[in-house]
């Protein structure tokens, strides 16, 4: 399949026209008058079509509809809260092909990672429908005699859910999907680089509550991090954003946040590293780190960017990576056979090659890849550098396939140049030997959010809590009790007896 076949297909399926408007308050706000953006396939550098960016009186309007919404919506029980929450997991299941294949479109994913993407979301769908019905709080042994002691958990109101551009889908259903069911109402601010993919999901979403009679519960408002985010981060009448990006971007929206003293889920930059000691089955840790290096192109937070080798198999590990390398078909991901699909944009390119030229200005050796393709479109080959220490470039996140190479011999020096990065998100260890990779999991051990034991640093699944430590933000979402993060606790005490006995024995005679 070429790009235009893929993108009348997409185009049947979902509708979608030139122009679209990408921002919703109930009803989608007309083009006139707004400046658009044009979406450009990564594949072949055109234009795939455009969506107009939202404005500041079109933010005012999202924001007023969504205040209106949460009275509605939160008075709602939640498992009919999960009900329609379960019919948005339908409809997405319905259009996996075609919204897949509109990321992969937009952002260069293989047809595979595309529609893994949206099982992504039909998967979180399932989770939040479960949850609507196990939204539990505690009840506490009071101190007082006739007293009940008990947590409950209430929804915040409106969210502001801003994304990043390489899971254009899935962060907002991670997001989206489980505050609907606490009974919240999200404003979404996507990444200029996926505004199409925003828009279908958005629809698709959006479909569902309107034939159900609601009012909106997933607003969207298409425009730059400088407005329309710059508003929702200072803006009071959203107690909590909830942020996917880089790190840098990820302080600013953490420190004007707080400021104001909103709460922000942060799920920022990683510099994920792979451990391969001498005791690893080399077939699945050359798999695993491989998967880890180069699938979406070394796009994703948790894309594996250091390995770290045991000397006594070093040569012949690296020695065989490269060939795995070698082999790797890099292409249009709309190629059955590619698995090295397109960097997302002329910027992601020149930024991988600034860190390559940089890392060898610092010692690093490129023994593999590091070129830009001669090709249409944003194609570079993976790189395999091999550094002495860990320093200077290493040390930050390149979104791209960088894979930094370094040699180990004990345990212990191991995690510490694990730790020593200034991020932790993901981490893994290929090891056979339990002593290894207990102490790997142990608290002396990997320093990151999300640990991983034979299998690679990326490919999380959503029944987990995902998100990481230092400057990666600190922030969880998706599964386990990451829902926590979506409402405020209240903590009730009820008297039921005929007098008032003070805790602590404090006596108050009056
Ligand atoms: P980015 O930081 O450039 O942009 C992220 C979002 O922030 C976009 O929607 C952007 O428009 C918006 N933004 C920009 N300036 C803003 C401002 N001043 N105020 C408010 N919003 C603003 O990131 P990106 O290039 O789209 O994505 C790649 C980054 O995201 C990588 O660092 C990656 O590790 C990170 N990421 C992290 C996770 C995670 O869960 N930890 C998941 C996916 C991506």
């Amino acid at each position: 399949m070429n790009v235009n076949e893929a993108k009348k297909l997409v185009m049947n399926g979902l509708d979608l026209h030139e122009i679209n408007s990408g921002v919703y308050s109930g009803e989608w706000i007309a083009a006139e008058g707004r400046k658009t953006i044009e979406s450009i396939c990564p594949i072949n550098g055109q234009a795939l079509g455009s969506v107009t960016q939202g404005e500041d009186q079109d933010y005012e309007k999202v924001v007023a509809a969504a205040e209106k919404a949460y009275k509605e919506w939160s008075a709602l029980p939640a498992p009919r809260r999960g009900e329609i929450v379960g019919e948005i997991g339908a409809e997405l299941l319905k259009n996996k092909e075609l919204l897949g294949m509109l990321i992969t479109l937009e952002v260069g994913k293989t047809v595979s990672e595309g529609a893994g993407e949206i099982q992504e979301a039909i998967d979180i769908a399932n989770f939040a429908v479960g949850l609507s019905r196990q939204l539990y709080g505690l009840t506490i042994a009071s101190e007082r005699p006739e007293h009940r002691l008990m947590e409950q958990w209430h929804p915040l109101g409106v969210i502001g859910v801003i994304t990043s551009f390489n899971f254009p889908a899935a962060v907002w259903a991670w997001n989206a999907l489980i505050a609907a069911v606490v009974g919240n109402i999200t404003v979404w601010k996507p990444s200029s680089s996926a505004l199409l993919t925003a828009v279908a999901v958005s629809r698709i979403a959006n479909r569902v509550v309107e034939r159900n009679g609601l009012p909106p519960i997933f607003l969207l408002a298409c425009g730059s991090g400088r407005t329309i985010g710059d508003h929702l981060v200072n803006d009071k009448r959203v107690p909590l954003i909830s942020f996917t990006g880089s790190t840098g971007v990820g302080r600013s929206v953490a420190e004007q946040t707080s400021a104001r003293f909103g709460r922000s889920i942060l799920e920022l930059g990683g510099n994920n590293c792979a451990i391969v000691t001498a005791e690893a089955d080399i077939d699945l840790a050359l798999k695993g780190v491989a998967f880890g290096a180069m699938a979406t192109a070394g796009q994703r937070c948790t894309s594996t960017r250091r390995v770290l080798i045991h000397r006594s198999i070093y040569d012949d590990f690296v020695k065989k990576l490269k060939d795995v390398y070698c082999r790797v078909n890099i292409g249009s991901p709309l190629d059955p056979s590619v698995i090295v699909g397109p960097l997302v944009d002329k910027n992601a390119v020149d930024n991988f090659t600034a860190t390559i030229r940089q890392s060898e200005k610092q010692g690093g050796h490129v023994i593999q890849g590091g070129k830009v393709m001669k090709m249409n479109g944003c194609f570079v080959s993976p790189a395999m550098i091999e550094i002495s220490k860990q320093k200077g470039i290493v040390l930050e996140e390149t979104f791209a396939p960088i894979l930094f190479i370094m040699k180990y011999d004990t345990m212990e020096e191991a995690v510490q140049i694990h730790n020593a990065v200034p991020q932790g998100l993901s981490s893994a260890i290929f090891s056979t030997d339990m002593r290894e990779t207990e102490y790997f999991i142990s608290h002396a051990g990997s320093d990151c959010g999300i640990v991983n034991v034979n299998t690679s640093t990326a490919g999380a699944e959503i029944g987990g809590a995902f998100g990481g430590e230092k400057e990666t933000g600190g922030g969880r979402e998706s599964g386990s009790d990451a829902w926590k993060y979506y409402a405020r606790r209240q903590t009730v005490t009820v008297n039921y007896g005929n007098d008032i006995p003070l805790s602590q024995g404090v006596v108050f005679p009056v």
